[in-house]
């Protein structure tokens, strides 16, 4: 068994058990969280759903579940952590090698929690295609939030395993782009933690994109709107493996180190002081990005968000108040000259924004929920789960519908 415990203190057996319900009579969950096996948890640079993964089991633990998080080496968490791997694997993203033998072996400790008469409640899978293809071939009901995006080849996959799981999507976009059949249970959006982000309110002169280097997030369009408006533009994130050409052809030969600075993968208080310092963030991507981790994280620093209207763009970005929606490069530009102007989008606000709508404890609740669902167990009361169909970005469950 390729398995080894992190120095997280270990799972109590046994009395536990005994422990799982709250003073209230309220069941707490025994829940296994999958992240995938690329990179650990949390991130130190780039890592999207890793950070999503962090944020989300601090939550759960917060409200009194008993968590176990499967992840890459190296992973830090308040949930219980276990390893499944020698390794991470940064730059072999996706590899069937990698994937299957994190999914089967996470598969082998949910069934051997559960002979040891310690059962998990539920797996919650984030960790790519495997996990759902063989969900129906572990002894617990499985969560799996779709991080990506719905294309032909992904449509078909979902539409031909989908049922083996409940579906979560991050955002209404990503839920109304589901191919028929494919019953999506609830929207949960990808939490923040916004306290742990610095608010500032006089910016300095540069905009800002930060992301990896594929075409679809459009750091050549920043490049050309940046360009178009005369204002320098410093441009953050790792060149992946496969975006050599694209970096080398469509990006590197604008980069002058004055007008387009080019800083690498960024980390830690480099990258809030980048997000934070920043007039505006911009998105110009040409894709259905089903949620963008980037644009909430500008928003809690109080950046306002220029993007084009695609995908979850247009839920988090509301036009005139927390950023600007633009439809090309020119209007991009434009934008990035009236957002400077006085007053004209509040950071306080930009932060704010994020804050009610993407805050840790929304997308606890909306998990919980689902959760209890997906495990047949009896709801939180009130106070415990506060009613959260008033939420814009957090649907009410959906048995068989598609949204
Ligand atoms: N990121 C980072 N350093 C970089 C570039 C990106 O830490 O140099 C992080 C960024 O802060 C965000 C994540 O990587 O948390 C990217 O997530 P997002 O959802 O925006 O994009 P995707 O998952 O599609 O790549």
């Amino acid at each position: 068994m390729n398995s080894r415990l992190s120095t997280n203190p270990p799972t109590v057996r046994g009395p536990l058990r005994l422990l799982r319900r709250h003073a209230a009579g309220v069941r707490r969950l025994r829940i296994a969280v999958l992240a995938p096996p690329w990179i650990a948890v949390p991130p130190d640079g780039y890592g999207g759903i890793e950070a999503v993964v962090d944020l989300l089991c601090r939550g759960l633990v917060v409200r009194g579940h008993d968590v176990t998080l499967f992840a890459a080496p190296g992973s830090r968490s308040t949930a219980h952590v276990q390893t499944l791997l020698d390794a991470p694997h940064p730059d072999m993203i996706g590899l069937a090698l990698y994937e299957s033998d994190h999914v089967a072996c996470a598969w082998e400790q949910v069934d051997q929690a559960a002979a040891q008469g310690n059962p998990f409640d539920l797996l919650h899978d984030h960790s790519g295609f495997t996990a759902l293809a063989m969900a129906d071939r572990v002894g617990v009901p499985v969560v799996h939030t779709i991080h990506g995006a719905f294309d032909r080849d992904t449509s078909r996959f979902y539409r031909r395993h989908g049922h083996k799981a409940t579906l979560v999507a991050i955002s209404r976009s990503q839920a109304a782009g589901a191919p028929t059949g494919v019953a999506i249970h609830a929207v949960v959006p990808n939490p923040i933690a916004v306290e742990r982000w610095p608010l500032v309110m006089q910016k300095q002169d540069y905009v800002l994109w930060i992301g990896r280097m594929a075409p679809v997030k459009g750091a050549d369009r920043a490049i050309e709107a940046a360009e178009l408006a005369g204002a320098s533009l410093v441009l953050a994130g790792p060149v992946q493996p496969g975006q050599e050409r694209y970096f080398r052809e469509q990006i590197e030969p604008h980069i002058d180190g004055r007008r387009v600075r080019y800083v690498g993968e960024v980390a830690g208080a480099e990258k809030q002081q980048l997000y934070a310092n920043a007039r505006a963030l911009l998105m110009p991507v040409r894709w259905p990005e089903p949620f963008g981790m980037v644009m909430i994280e500008a928003l809690a620093c109080g950046t306002p968000v220029i993007a084009f209207p695609e995908g979850a763009a247009a839920e988090i970005v509301i036009d005139g108040e927390n950023g600007m929606l633009v439809s090309d490069e020119h209007k991009m530009a434009r934008a990035i000259d009236q957002v400077g102007a006085m007053g004209a989008i509040d950071p306080a606000r930009c932060r704010a924004s994020a804050a009610e709508r993407y805050d840790i404890a929304v997308t606890a609740t909306g998990y919980e929920r689902v959760y209890r669902h997906a495990a047949g167990v009896e709801r939180a009361p009130a106070a415990l789960a506060p009613h959260i169909t008033s939420s814009p970005h957090v649907h009410p469950p959906q048995r068989s519908a598609h949204l």
